[in-house]
């Protein structure tokens, strides 16, 4: 572990430093956990950090809160704590916890446990590792199922046998891992996978767990590697039985990369976007707007993912053809793509490749959604027009102009107004 551990950045290795001399302290053994040791073994760059706690999370999270000088999150009901560090770092601090799923696909119950309890609930060998932050480098992994060896030969491998029937969502988490690393799932995991699938327990899953495990996906690198997998292994009905992707949604996918890569390197500085959304939406394109509305409801998604859901599926033919005529004027154009979210623009330019659409669609993002008036109600105060709503006629008329480039500046559009209300 020594030579892993050296390897880690400076403000990771000083939070380990800190954390040991809390668990010194307050006598509490706490471990890194989860995709940490896998993750150190691979050499990746991104961290999250989950530490578990044997003792009191919540007290050892606040003790370390102290020392760094950070925020705190905390979740009494599960033990558990979030640091904020106000930087890129998360840190996530829990009790050890043992689990038990009294039926296929229940809610797991609960309770205390050792740190043997705590990995053994775990889903694959690789993530069921864990560095000891108490003890010396030399001897800080632990590793009971034999994570390291199936990291090395590239196998994913659940702990037990009952592993994909007491929480489904692994069978997504199985073929993420596999798809992430180019990873083989091990011949009796890949039996036991196949069971689960066979009798359909993805959908017995609380929707709101699938929702997070199927945006986990849509996060990973290449979504499209994971889609195809899905679809081989077992299909989309726990999603819908209307959901049977092909070649054209295949497509689609590959075009939503060519165009998320396209926005990001054009547009930088505009605000974030979620990006697994596009692909959620892309997914759902061959749906109707009631199908696809029915599956974000149902998949618990937020209020604004679901709008923004239902802006990509309001995207019809009709629509398509109006930005594809080439005559479109600006103000036809800012009309069409005003309403739209980022995300939805993005999936619009994935779907057609017609070069006057996807020309009006950048000009949209680069010229007209930036535009502002210079002149505001308080002008039209000014020039003695009574309040009403008859201001925003009059300003959408003078933004029209703008976007056509009659008017360019302050007075040209003052000139303008007192013409219109002539
Ligand atoms: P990533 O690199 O995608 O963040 P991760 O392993 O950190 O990978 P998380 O979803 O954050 O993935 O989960 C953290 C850890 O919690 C996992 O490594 C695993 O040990 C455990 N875990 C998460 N979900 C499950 C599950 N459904 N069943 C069992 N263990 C799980």
């Amino acid at each position: 572990m020594k030579e892993y551990l050296e390897k880690l950045p400076q403000e990771i290795k000083y939070l380990i430093v800190l954390a040991r001399r809390v668990s010194k302290e307050t006598k509490m053994p706490a471990y890194l956990v989860g995709g940490f040791p896998r993750d150190l073994i691979l050499g990746a760059k991104d961290w999250d950090l989950d530490i578990t706690v044997e003792g009191n999370g919540i007290k050892f999270a606040e003790n370390l809160a102290k020392r760094l000088n950070s925020g705190l999150i905390r979740h009494e009901r599960f033990g558990t704590a979030t640091l904020i560090l106000g930087h890129r770092l998360k840190v996530d601090i829990a009790t050890t916890r043992k689990e038990i799923y009294p039926f296929n696909a229940s809610l797991p119950v609960v309770s205390p446990g050792s740190l043997r309890g705590d990995l053994l609930r775990r889903d694959f060998t690789i993530n069921a590792m864990a560095v000891s932050i108490s003890k010396g480098a030399d001897q800080a992994l632990i590793d009971i199922f034999g994570g390291k060896e199936d990291l090395a030969a590239g196998k994913i491998r659940v702990l037990h046998d009952l592993s994909f029937k007491d929480d489904p969502t692994r069978i997504l988490r199985a073929i993420r891992f596999q798809q992430r690393y180019n990873f083989k799932i091990e011949p009796k995991t890949f039996r036991f996978l196949k069971e689960a699938i066979k009798l359909d327990l993805l959908n017995k899953v609380n929707p709101h767990r699938l929702r997070d495990e199927l945006v986990l996906m849509f996060k990973e690198e290449n979504p499209l590697k994971q889609l195809k997998q899905l679809c081989v292994l077992g299909g989309l009905s726990f999603i819908s039985n209307k959901l049977q992707p092909g070649k054209p949604t295949y497509d689609l996918f590959k075009s939503v990369d060519k165009e998320i890569l396209w926005f990001r390197q054009n547009f930088p500085s505009h605000r974030q976007f979620d990006a697994w959304l596009v692909y959620f939406a892309a997914l759902l394109r061959p749906l109707t707007l009631v199908q696809g509305n029915k599956i974000s409801q149902r998949l618990g998604l937020s209020k604004e993912e679901e709008k923004k859901i239902v802006s990509c599926c309001k995207i019809n033919q009709r629509f398509i053809r109006r930005l594809k005529n080439k005559q479109a004027k600006p103000e036809q154009i800012f009309a069409l793509l005003k309403p739209l979210s980022y995300e939805a623009i993005i999936l619009l330019r994935s779907i057609s490749q017609d070069s006057t659409f996807k020309k009006h669609i950048a000009d949209f993002l680069m010229i007209y959604k930036g535009m502002r008036l210079c002149i505001s109600g308080d002008d039209l105060h000014s020039l003695g027009i009574l309040p009403g709503p008859r201001y925003q006629k009059i300003l959408n008329k003078v933004l029209v102009a703008r976007l056509n480039g009659r008017v360019k500046n302050r007075q040209e559009e003052l000139a303008l107004v007192r013409k219109i209300v002539k």
